[in-house]
């Protein structure tokens, strides 16, 4: 691809911006002065407040962040883009949760039944296409559940077909972290047990207890729906799939001599798969839901007759996750850094652009729903993209904007899969920013936010992020 040297503006803006909360200057652009730190902080304002109620997606405050940061992009001068005269795209969801009183699973072993009880020992990922589900079949342990083509394969050896498969939440750790965040991720795993045959897929999820499967069925549940009506989301599962907790993983291996210490360590030595000798049998009742929610957007178009037609795309999530369990008595997620700033960062990059002499390229500038609930907007985005898909050759992608201390480095999260990478180390070089690795590899976030719905999609992508060089080393937020 060519160079995009866009990218340097949203660095830039990063820059400047810790420049200006007190960081020594730098040599930096002087057309970016045209940013105002009060155009970042008075939207993070808006969009943190109590009465947004956390923006949680679908819901009445994401709505009207939406509407908010459509506003911004309209006042700054950009244009709609063909079929958004309101600078808001639409983005039907479908949300499926489960009718508990309908939905059972027991395991059984040389004929002894064991019940596992609902949101104790298991949890259930509904299939947002059906109103019932069941399935039965013998627990084929498989490792991870990760296949890497030519690489790490937890299903050599073993036949899945006609049989539940159970796999721990995560990958192996000798898969680099970025494809093991692509290939270990929920989706990409019941694709690849489906594909093998499986008839159920079980995570197993035995270190917190239940309270990440919990924290998962508050985001998940959740897909874009298409003009055929079939649900998609490229993050979490499209089909049903159970979640073994402490106690319930304990009942399917218990009596067998495993243990999930044991497992795992058989599975840091490689594959580790077997058949666990006891069936397991589901029914379960889901009731849907229809949502519309919106994406906010805009266009500025280039100047160059022919380069005008192709388009870089800066995004960043509006939405976070809504209200929970009260801190302090405060039951508010706020999510002033995730990500009301890098919203904040992108309509003050809109507001920049619009005012400096246009470049040859066009710029979109979008504001995406659904993040928090498995890259739902920016994944029916580049399905439903308001320019061809193949005319958009970059997207630079803010999440976690952290403005609140001195920025000394940042790291390129999927860059190293484009000529990106090289944009953003001279843009890095340019502002006196050093280029970091991944500062927390286990957490595979190259595949947690947007770019990565732009990546699966074909245009090369990034996100940027501070990376662990810190005035003391400590993250203070
Ligand atoms: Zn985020």
């Amino acid at each position: 691809m060519r160079t995009p040297l866009l990218v340097l503006t949203a660095v830039g803006a990063l820059g400047l911006t810790a420049d200006l909360l007190g960081q020594p200057a730098r040599k930096v652009d002087p057309r970016l002065s045209v940013i105002r730190p009060e155009w970042i902080a008075a939207s993070i304002r808006y969009l943190a407040d109590d009465a947004l109620r956390g923006r949680e997606t679908g819901q009445p405050g994401a709505e009207l962040a939406a509407k908010y940061v459509a506003a911004q992009f309209e006042a700054a001068g950009l244009q709609p883009l063909d079929g958004f005269p309101n600078y808001l795209m639409p983005v039907p969801l479908r949300h499926s949760t489960v009718v508990a009183a309908e939905t059972r699973a027991s395991l059984s072993r040389s004929g002894v039944q064991v019940p596992l009880t609902l949101d104790v020992d298991f949890l259930v990922h509904p299939d947002k296409r059906l109103e019932r589900d069941a399935f039965e079949g013998e627990v084929v342990f498989v490792g991870w559940g990760v296949t890497v083509p030519g690489g790490y394969d937890d299903y050599q050896g073993v036949d899945v077909r006609g049989k539940v498969v159970a796999m721990f939440f995560g990958g192996p750790a000798s898969v680099p972290p970025d494809e093991r965040g692509h290939f270990a991720s929920l989706a990409m795993k019941e694709a690849n047990a489906r594909r093998h045959g499986a008839v159920g897929v079980v995570t197993l999820m035995p270190a917190p207890g239940p309270q990440l499967g919990r924290q998962l069925g508050q985001l998940e549940g959740f897909g874009w729906v298409d003009p055929a009506g079939a649900a998609h989301s490229p993050f979490f599962e499209t089909g049903t799939t159970l979640r073994l907790a402490a106690t319930g993983t304990d009942k399917l291996l218990e009596g067998t001599g495993a243990t999930v210490a044991g497992l795992l360590e058989r599975l840091a030595r490689g594959p580790a798969s077997y058949s666990t000798g006891a069936r397991l049998a589901f029914e379960g009742a889901y009731r849907h839901r229809s949502v519309v929610a919106h994406n906010a957007l805009g266009v500025l178009p280039g100047t160059d007759p022919v380069l005008k037609r192709e388009y870089v795309v800066y995004s960043a999530h509006l939405d976070h996750v809504g209200v929970g369990q009260p801190v302090d008595g405060d039951s508010v997620h706020h999510g002033a850094v995730d990500n009301a700033g890098g919203t904040a960062v992108v309509a003050a990059l809109a507001r920049a652009f619009a005012s400096l002499p246009r470049p040859k390229r066009s710029v979109i500038f979008l504001a995406v729903t659904g993040e928090e609930k498995g890259i739902l907007g920016s994944d029916y985005f580049v399905h439903h993209p308001p320019v061809p898909l193949d005319a958009i050759v970059a997207n630079v992608n803010l999440d976690n904007a952290v403005l609140i201390e001195p920025i000394r480095d940042l790291v390129a999260y999927g860059a190293g899969y484009s000529t990106l990478g090289a944009v953003a180390r001279s843009a890095f070089a340019r502002l006196g920013v050093a280029p970091s690795e991944d500062p927390l590899p286990e957490m595979t976030i190259f595949s947690r936010s947007d770019h990565y719905a732009f990546m699966r999609a074909g245009v090369p992508g990034l996100m940027l992020l501070p990376g662990a060089a810190r005035r003391d080393g400590q993250r203070r937020w």
